[in-house]
């Protein structure tokens, strides 16, 4: 070769290399808005949404809105303006978020709705764990553990389509026997925002009112189930009233090996997380997303990711939360 033809050949390798290297590296932008950081399970879908992007390559913006729908709705804008490829929303508000799903569209950005499902929206997908089966899984609970007594029925927060389901869930299960009169519902109410703290006060006028004469209560998630279990020790009835849970928060293991908390419904979050990735994935580069359901959401029928809860009581707590590897032995059973 002489030295033309030598560096003619030098430039050519590199300007293929450098087209076939960014043929395939195209970079895929996944924006990501989640409602809050307050219960476990979205601190988990937060780290595994990192950790899966990561790994397949992709560009991850994660914006957290803090509970506010507003700044949610600010979020969503300022990751359409960072050039994403695919949004996944989990929201804060169901029905104000429809609105977050057509700006996403008019930027020609497809979303996924996340564990929370967007209500009436030309919604492209969504990734969740089944909500009606974990309400299911409370109610049973409670149907196959008390045969006669009052029910304190709480639910998620009004603005978050889950409670809804949860609730129909459980009612599957509670309503014959609420019907042959084994089970009476005294008090049912929703709990704003998820809060604790309203939850708490729930379930001490609840008390109250019904002279402290309570054999159960659904809780609809961890949190609201600790907050119960306080109002429950203030009338030292901790371990006589069954509680029903949700999440898998490191606090509801510890309570369900202590027997204040009888069960609680484990999501694996990151196992969801991942999922939610390799479908935002193959949606931004238009291939097939396999699926195993619809979801109607007042507008459409969403197709649909489902994955399966697991309920833990103390009799699988370890196999399902430590042999896992999601909790030490030593802190779970660090108050016994
Ligand atoms: C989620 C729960 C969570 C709750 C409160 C629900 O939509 O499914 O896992 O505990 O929101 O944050």
């Amino acid at each position: 070769m002489n030295k033309l033809s030598r560096h003619s050949f030098v430039f050519l390798s590199i300007v293929g290399l450098t087209f076939s290297f960014s043929a395939y590296s195209k970079e895929i932008r996944i924006g990501v808005s989640l409602p809050t950081q307050r219960d476990i399970g979205w601190v988990r879908y937060k780290q595994g949404l990192e950790d899966a992007a990561k790994k397949s390559g992709a560009k991850i913006f994660i914006q957290v809105a803090d509970q506010d729908a507003s700044v949610q709705a600010s979020q969503v804008d300022n990751l359409l303006s960072q050039k994403i490829d695919i949004l996944i929303l989990a929201p804060q508000d169901a029905a104000a978020a429809a609105a977050l799903v057509t700006t996403a569209h008019k930027a020609g950005v497809k979303v996924i709705s996340l564990d929370r499902l967007v209500l009436n929206s030309n919604l492209d997908m969504y990734v969740s764990f089944n909500n009606v089966k974990i309400g299911e899984l409370q109610g049973e609970y409670i149907a196959k553990n008390l045969s006669k007594g009052n029910i304190v029925l709480l639910s998620g927060a009004p603005t978050d389509n889950n409670s809804k389901l949860l609730k129909d869930g459980a009612l599957v299960h509670l309503q014959p026997r609420i019907k042959n009169g084994n089970f009476k519902v005294v008090t049912e109410q929703p709990i704003t925002d998820w809060q604790p703290s309203v939850a708490q006060k729930i379930m001490e006028n609840s008390l109250t009112a019904n002279k402290n004469n309570i054999q159960a209560v659904i809780a609809p998630n961890d949190n609201t189930a600790g907050a119960v279990v306080q109002a429950l020790a203030a009338q030292k009835l901790t371990g006589k009233v069954f509680v029903t849970g949700q999440d898998g928060e490191l606090t509801a293991a510890q309570r369900i090996v202590a027997g204040t908390q009888s069960m609680t419904v484990y999501k694996d979050q990151k196992k969801l997380a991942a999922e939610a990735i390799k479908v935002a994935m193959e949606m931004a580069e238009n291939k097939s997303v396999n699926t195993n359901g619809k979801t109607n959401n007042g507008k459409i029928d969403v197709p649909s990711v489902l994955l399966a809860p697991i309920v833990v009581d103390k009799n699988n707590l370890d196999k399902e939360m430590i042999q896992s590897g999601l909790f030490k032995k030593e802190e779970v059973y660090k108050y016994i």
